[in-house]
């Protein structure tokens, strides 16, 4: 290999590092070398087998094209285990902590003030918990229609001590973005670790992986399993995003030696337990099968009180910000798409009232926070509401939708739902198939593009779509 080969890998990783974020790189690429080159292979070498297939399975797409981008004949990567013969150790790469910075450019704990982590009881800290935002808690959490029972599961999740039994097991939770899942599960490990009576630890389900990943690395994954079960509740966020299958096999051990020990699993994902796309049928109905609980939208008086909330919190900090009633009516009203644009609203007024020293006003208002102000959201839609509603407009039941029946009256209705799935849901087509019955991938393309055909000469079918969209939708 030339030096230019060299340098060439460097800026490679460059790339790669730039795209992925320090994380990941650092969980997957930190120790792939660079074996050879020529016009059309880059060859490379990890040192597990789980590197390698993890790598290949997830991001070869994005390798190649980053060395496209250095040499535009490469068309192919090359991907090999190293054996174990003795190399000298990789400079040590620091795992960074990442602090996502928010989209509005400040610090996202908004009120110009960065509380430091508290610190917390062992359990969490030990296992390389992640981390928790201090504001998250129970007393910070507010309670409105859409999230009464939400609340309720978590406290009561909180309030069990070790020698009762669980209630409910796992405790799963869906939403769409920004309406406080995260909050209540950060909510969950502070409070049941101030109580100091049990371990609770609170983990991404990307911490989960790179945990699992780097375990395998260091060849410590039987350590990480055994910490894994010596704890007594774990909490999982955003768990539609764990990917690969060793991850998932790994994820289902652990929840079912939790739950099977009597220990309490908490979930949190932006979809119910059956449209995970990244986990087995056996973990879908395990986690279908404890308390499934969605949060909806946040309603108007709710947004209400997280802004009335918010102001007051800030005022502990910046005593002469005052936001008027009809200003908080306005941002209420109007900035409905999520909590996390009620918060940066409320940190806007702020940051323009601290720099310019002008009172908060209903003009100053509707100028910082234009562009919050979204067009409402299209509903999340689910594939089962999707049967559900297909089956009822054309009198057939959602069984004969799944069932492998092949008569007209029941043919045109599946492919009508599949194509609703796939133009309603970010579904992928073979995750559609599966649940259609288990159908193959290209039965459900033939009824989308069966579908997308016909409405454009049948007047009379694209108003029932319509129909069904809108009823569907709103
Ligand atoms: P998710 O994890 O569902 O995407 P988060 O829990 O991160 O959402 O919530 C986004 C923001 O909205 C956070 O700042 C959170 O504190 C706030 N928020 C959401 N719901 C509530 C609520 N019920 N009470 C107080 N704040 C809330
Ligand atoms: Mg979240």
């Amino acid at each position: 290999m030339t030096s230019m080969d060299q340098e060439c890998w460097t800026r490679v990783k460059g790339r790669l590092r730039a795209e992925l974020g320090e994380d990941v790189y650092s969980s997957w690429f930190a120790r792939i070398d660079l074996e050879g080159l020529d016009d059309e292979t880059v060859r490379m070498s990890v040192p597990t087998r789980f590197l390698k297939s993890w790598i290949q399975s997830h991001y070869t797409e994005r390798v190649l094209a980053c060395w496209q981008a250095e040499q535009a004949t490469i068309g192919r990567i090359e991907l090999t285990v190293r054996s174990g013969i003795l190399r000298p150790l990789p400079p040590k790469e620091p795992a960074a902590e990442i602090h996502e910075p928010s989209r509005n450019g400040y610090d996202g704990h908004g009120f110009g003030l960065r509380i430091g982590a508290t610190p917390l009881s062992s359990a969490h800290d030990a296992l390389g918990g992640s981390p928790l935002d201090p504001r998250l808690t129970f007393e910070t959490f507010i309670v409105g229609r859409s999230n009464t029972l939400a609340h309720a599961a978590a406290k009561q999740v909180a309030a069990t001590r070790r020698s009762d039994s669980v209630m409910f097991n796992p405790l799963y939770i869906h939403a769409g973005v920004g309406l406080g899942k995260t909050h209540l599960l950060q909510s969950i490990t502070w409070a049941g670790n101030a109580a100091g009576e049990r371990k609770v630890l609170y983990l991404t389900a990307e911490k989960f992986m790179f945990g699992f990943a780097s375990a395998v690395k260091m060849q410590t994954a039987l350590a990480f399993k055994e910490s894994l079960r010596g704890i007594d509740v774990l909490v999982i966020d955003d768990l539609q995003f764990l990917q690969g299958k060793s991850t998932s096999a790994e994820f289902c051990h652990t929840l079912n030696a939790l739950i099977d020990a009597g220990r309490q699993v908490v979930i949190a994902a932006d979809r119910p337990p059956l449209d995970l796309e990244s986990v087995d049928d056996r973990v879908r109905s395990r986690l279908a099968g404890g308390l499934v609980v969605e949060m909806g939208s946040l309603g108007e008086e709710l947004r209400l009180d997280i802004l009335r909330a918010r102001v007051m919190a800030a005022r502990q900090h910046h005593a002469g910000f005052d936001v008027p009633a009809p200003v908080l009516a306005y941002i209420a009203k109007t900035v409905t798409h999520n909590g996390r644009d009620l918060e940066g609203a409320v940190n806007r007024l702020l940051a323009h009232n601290k720099l310019t020293g002008y009172p908060v006003t209903l003009e100053m208002a509707e100028r910082e926070v234009r562009d919050l102000i979204r067009p409402q959201e299209p509903k999340r839609v689910k594939i089962e509401d999707i049967q559900r509603v297909v089956a009822r407009q054309y009198n057939v039941s959602r069984a004969d939708l799944l069932s492998s029946r092949r008569t007209a009256n029941v043919v045109r209705p599946r492919q009508v739902a599949m194509y609703l799935a796939k133009t309603l849901t970010l579904r992928s087509l073979p995750e559609i198939g599966r649940r259609f019955g288990g159908r193959d991938h290209t039965t459900v393309l033939h009824a989308v593009r069966k579908i997308e055909g016909l409405v454009g000469s049948n007047t009379e079918l694209a108003q029932e779509i319509e129909g069904l969209k809108r009823q569907l939708q709103d």
